[in-house]
């Protein structure tokens, strides 16, 4: 790394002592900004570096609940308005056991350069709870989103910071966060939230959006090589939203996706997966991949183990960060991998990314791959602020539109920063130096 950043890097490590997935997130993109400062020393004059690391705002709160028997639980809510130098702050809400600061802080700095990558007026921000949605009834959810809510509205707005879902916040969750917000404020102000149901001013490709950007990212990507999905053997993480629809996107161009996971284990099914089954199984009753396997004739599931094990050509990882290590990107490598393109945020371990670039794996990161989905929020967000709505076509047309863009750009920053082909230092750099400039022509602030 550049010495002049090692030192804003142990600054910003000592200041965060312990957040050890944002260390990771800012390590990685420190590593990739040293020529940048070597051309921009007004960067460095202006400590945009050092003031790009500290959030802007950071709320932390208690969301008390009661469950069904009628018993009161406390969880802790976190919503980090990181950067609003090109737009309201922008991303989503995420509701896992394991959210802690460090983690909203990781996503939340990612989501500065993903969401100046995607050339939309949104900022970066993320939030969410250490709340445990699985196994909760519907009314349980519904009284934690309520209760989140009534301290989360006074922090928001559509020229504010703007939430959206991520891991354990989908549509569900967002109607009741719609509807508590609502209540409170008086106000039918629907440019606060993305990700809205259809009827209440979402918007069409939303929920597939970040699923289908990865696939189309992925096939730019395949497309410099002159190869393409058709004929891929794809292997993808997870069974959520991004899972799912980037399995959709992957076979509507060609490709067999032979395996996916959950927590619990990973399936198999060499005839390529039954969308239409996963999707009732896990978006539909909520249920496991246990049960995919034994409805799907030839699926089987393998529990526990790495779904890194079964061969493939091009892997998606859309599940958690960190789910991808060094020795699984090896294997992947040694079993004829050419491409992997990030769904999830920052799936891929730095060991496992330099294990892809070493080998000359085209590799795309989550911040330029999965951005589909916060743009098509940033769409939502101009639908509403027109009170219009657009067709599935025009939004989808949009949204590849988009994602071409990010891949070209990235390409064309790599490229001149002397890292052709890198799109980690493609993302980076070009998602930097757009906030960089915003910030400097803002003044100090
Ligand atoms: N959580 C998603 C992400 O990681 C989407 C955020 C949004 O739509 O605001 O980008």
């Amino acid at each position: 790394m550049d010495s002049r950043l090692e030192a804003v890097r142990d600054t910003v490590l000592a200041r965060n002592p312990g957040e050890k997935e944002f260390h990771q997130a800012v390590i990685e993109v420190f590593e990739s900004l040293g020529p940048v400062h070597d051309r921009h020393p007004e960067f460095l004059e202006g400590a945009v570096l050092e003031r790009l690391c500290e959030p802007e705002r950071q709320i932390i709160f208690r969301v008390p609940w009661t469950d069904d028997a009628g018993r009161v639980h406390v969880n802790r809510g976190f919503r980090v308005e990181f950067n609003s130098a090109l737009g309201p702050y922008k991303g989503g809400l995420r509701f896992h056991p394991s959210v802690y600061l460090g983690i909203v802080k990781f996503l939340g700095f990612e989501q500065i350069f993903k969401n100046a990558l995607t050339g939309m007026p949104i900022g970066g921000g993320k939030g969410g709870s250490d709340f445990d949605p699985r196994g909760r009834s519907d009314a349980e959810i519904m009284r934690f989103c309520q209760s989140f809510m009534t301290e989360l509205y006074r922090h928001i707005g559509e020229y504010t910071d703007v939430p959206a879902g991520d891991i354990g916040v989908g549509g569900r969750e967002i109607g009741y966060l719609f509807g508590q917000y609502k209540r409170i404020t008086n106000r039918y102000e629907s440019g606060v939230l993305t990700g809205k149901g259809i009827s209440w001013g979402g918007s069409l490709v939303r929920p597939e959006a970040t699923g289908y950007g990865t696939v189309i990212f992925a096939q730019e990507m395949l497309k410099t090589r002159g190869a393409s999905f058709d004929g891929q053997r794809v292997v993808v993480s997870g069974s959520g939203n991004v899972a799912i629809h980037a399995i959709a996107k992957a076979q509507s161009l060609g490709a067999t996706v032979v395996a996916c996971s959950d927590s619990a284990g990973y399936i198999v099914d060499e005839a390529g997966i039954d969308v239409a089954l996963l999707s009732q199984i896990k978006e539909v009753e909520r249920g496991r991949l246990t049960d995919y396997a034994a409805r799907r004739p030839g699926a089987s599931h393998v529990a526990g183990g790495s779904v890194w094990d079964v061969t493939g050509t091009v892997a998606l990882p859309c599940a958690t960060q960190n789910e991808l290590d060094g020795d699984a990107a090896a294997k992947l490598v040694s079993n004829g991998l050419i491409a992997v393109a990030e769904g999830a945020n920052m799936p891929s371990t730095r060991e496992a990314v330099s294990v892809f670039q070493d080998a000359g794996i085209l590799f795309g990161p989550g911040k330029a791959a999965n951005a589909g989905g916060v743009a098509t929020s940033a769409l939502e967000m101009q639908q509403n602020a027109s009170r219009d709505s657009w067709s599935f076509e025009h939004t989808e047309q949009r949204l590849t539109e988009i994602m071409v863009g990010i891949h070209d750009r990235c390409a064309a920053t790599a490229e001149e920063y002397g890292a052709p082909g890198n799109y980690v230092v493609g993302a980076n750099i070009g998602g930097f130096v757009k906030v960089a400039d915003a910030m400097l022509a803002q003044g100090l602030i």
